[in-house]
C-alpha cells in the first residue's frame, strides 16, 4: 500500500485529539447541537459519508447504551485524510422517531444519499467476538455495497474480517437498513474491535490499523 501524508504516529495523535470532544463529558451530550459534521456532499467530489451514530452514550428501546468510543473521532480522521465527508450524532435521544439519532442526523443522511454518496456506518464492537472487523451488508445490498465489502476483505487481508457475522445490519434500528430500505441507497456497516480503535489501550495496534485503513480508502479513490 502507498503511504499517506500523515505518519502512523500523527494519525494516532489526531485520533486522540479528536476524541476529546466526545470523552470530556464522559460521553454524554454536551449541548443541544444535533450533529457535528463536515458534509461536502454538495460542493466537492466526496463519494463517501463516514457516519458515527453511537459516538456518545445513546438509547435503544429506551435503554441506555454505552458509547462506541473512538468512532466519532475515527469518522473525522478518515474523512480528513481521504477528502470525504463525515457526520456524527451528538444529541441522541430515547425517542423512536428518527431512529433515536435526531432529525438533523437523518436529514443529512438523506441529503448525502440523494447526492450519490455511499454511507459508511462506523461502529465499535467488543474484542470478545474474535474478529478485528465485522462488515454488515444490510437487508438489500447494492452491487456497490457488495463490491466494497469484498474489497475490504481482500485488501485488508492482515485482519480477521467477517461479513454479516455477528452483525449483519438488517435490524430496523440500523442506518444501513434505513438507507437501503427507505432510501434505496448504498450503505455498509463496519464494526471495529476495541483493540484496533482505542488509542488509549493499544498504541501500536491502533496506529498500524489507522495507517492501513486510511491507505485502503485513499487507494479506492485513486483507482476510481
Ligand atoms: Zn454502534
Amino acid at each position: 500500500m502507498s503511504s499517506t501524508v500523515s505518519t502512523k504516529e500523527e494519525l494516532l495523535g489526531e485520533l486522540s485529539r479528536l476524541e476529546v470532544y466526545f470523552s470530556d463529558n464522559n460521553y454524554n451530550p454536551k449541548n443541544r447541537q444535533a450533529t457535528c459534521n463536515m458534509n461536502n456532499s454538495l460542493t466537492s467530489t466526496s463519494k463517501l459519508l463516514f457516519c458515527a451514530p453511537h459516538a456518545l452514550n445513546h438509547y435503544r428501546n429506551n435503554a441506555l447504551k454505552i458509547a462506541d468510543v473512538f468512532t466519532g473521532s475515527l469518522c473525522q480522521l478518515l474523512a480528513n485524510n481521504t477528502g470525504q465527508s463525515w457526520l456524527v450524532s451528538t444529541s441522541p435521544d430515547n425517542k423512536l422517531e428518527y431512529l433515536g439519532f435526531g432529525q438533523d442526523y437523518i436529514c443529512q443522511i438523506e441529503n448525502a444519499v440523494e447526492n450519490g454518496l455511499m454511507i459508511v456506518d462506523v461502529h465499535g464492537m467488543s474484542d470478545q467476538h474474535n474478529f478485528d472487523i465485522c462488515i454488515g451488508t444490510g437487508p438489500n445490498p447494492s452491487i456497490r455495497t457488495i463490491n466494497f465489502a469484498n474489497k475490504l476483505v481482500s485488501e485488508l487481508s492482515d485482519y480477521k474480517i467477517s461479513i454479516n457475522y455477528p452483525f449483519n445490519a438488517t435490524a430496523e434500528h440500523t442506518i444501513t437498513n434505513f438507507v437501503q430500505t427507505k432510501l434505496s441507497g448504498d450503505s455498509i456497516q463496519i464494526e471495529i474491535a476495541s483493540r484496533l480503535r482505542c488509542a488509549d489501550n493499544n498504541l501500536n495496534g491502533c496506529s498500524v490499523f489507522l495507517d492501513d485503513i486510511v491507505n485502503f480508502f485513499v487507494d479506492q479513490f485513486r483507482l476510481s
